[in-house]
């Protein structure tokens, strides 16, 4: 069941035995091969509200004008960083990634504790 992909942003599920591909994109749930899936997590360069040299984004899930902080891929995916890093717990948790309810309840206070700073900073999470 813990079959690990490529990028930290898809999931995996098994239905009917087939292993489907699922990630947030955009803040929408959206199902596809592991290959389409990538590309579309990959930046629109057109709608990103990307500014060249600015280093500035708009958050494709909480909407906040953030800036490339050097979290790597959260730029790449079009999320700021705290977006970015819920959606990674999210994909944890939906993948059985935990060992105990213990350990599921620390990441979903993890998640929480991370939409409070996007309300906090004006964001819609
Ligand atoms: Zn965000």
């Amino acid at each position: 069941m813990n079959q690990t992909t490529k990028h930290p942003l898809i999931g995996t599920l098994i239905r009917d035995g087939m292993t489907v591909f699922y990630a947030f994109i955009q803040g929408k749930y959206t199902e596809g091969t592991e290959q389409e899936l990538e590309k579309a997590l990959k930046p629109k360069k057109k709608h990103s509200g990307f500014t060249r040299g600015s280093g500035r984004y708009l958050c494709g899930h909480c909407g906040r004008s953030t800036r490339d902080d050097g979290n790597g891929d959260s730029v790449n995916v079009g999320l700021c960083s705290q977006c970015y890093e819920v959606a990674g717990i999210e994909n944890q948790i939906s993948d059985g990634n935990y060992k105990d309810e213990d350990e599921k309840a620390k990441f979903e206070a993890e998640i929480e504790a991370l939409n409070n700073i996007v309300r906090a900073r004006g964001g819609k999470p």
